[in-house]
C-alpha cells in the first residue's frame, strides 16, 4: 500500500529491505508441490543493472522495514524478528515469523503513514508561501493600473442617509 499527497509529487510506502540490503519492489506467492504457499519478494537484480530480470526471493529474507518516499526521504525503520519473545515495540523490533508474508505489521504501517505525513509539512508550508508570494507579485503588477484607473488617493466621503 502507498500514499500520495494532494500535489501528486510525493508517494510514500513502507519499504521491505532484504538481508543483502536490496529493497523489494513487490511481492507474490506460489503454491508448492505439497500444497503449501510460499511468499516471495520481487527484488531488483544484484548490482541494480536493469532491465535484467528481477529476482524472486523468499519473504523470509525481509529483515527490516523502512518508511520511504519517492522524493528520496527515508524515515524510521523497524527490525524484523522471527521469534515473538524478541519483539519490542519500544526498541523497534517487530515480530513476523518465518514462512509468513514479508509485509510490515498493521500498526507499523499506521505509524509510518503518520511519519510520512509529517515529512510533507515543510513541503506543504513552502508550497503555501510560494502561492502567497505569487499572489503578492500579481497584485504588485496590477497596482499601477489600479492607480491609473481610479486616480491616486481619491477621497471617498461617506454619504449620509
Ligand atoms: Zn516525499
Amino acid at each position: 500500500m502507498s500514499w500520495i499527497n494532494d500535489g501528486g509529487d510525493h508517494e510514500g510506502w513502507v519499504a521491505r529491505i532484504l538481508d543483502d540490503g536490496r529493497e523489494a519492489h513487490g511481492s507474490t506467492s506460489r503454491r508448492r508441490d505439497d500444497g503449501s504457499v510460499e511468499f516471495l519478494e520481487l527484488a531488483p537484480p544484484v548490482g541494480g543493472r536493469w532491465p535484467e530480470r528481477e529476482e524472486q526471493v523468499s519473504s523470509d529474507r525481509v529483515c527490516r522495514w523502512v518508511v520511504a518516499c519517492t522524493c528520496g526521504w527515508r524515515g524510521s525503520s523497524w527490525e524484523r524478528v522471527t521469534e515473538l519473545h524478541q519483539a519490542s515495540e519500544v526498541e523497534g523490533r517487530e515480530w513476523r515469523p518465518l514462512g509468513d508474508v514479508g509485509d510490515e505489521p498493521q500498526h507499523v504501517e499506521e505509524i509510518a503513514h503518520t511519519e510520512w505525513r509529517r515529512h510533507l509539512e515543510p513541503h506543504d508550508a513552502s508550497a503555501a508561501v510560494s502561492r502567497a508570494a505569487a499572489a503578492v507579485a500579481r497584485n504588485q503588477e496590477l497596482w499601477p493600473f489600479l492607480l491609473d484607473a481610479e486616480g491616486p488617493f481619491t477621497e471617498v466621503t461617506p454619504t449620509a442617509r
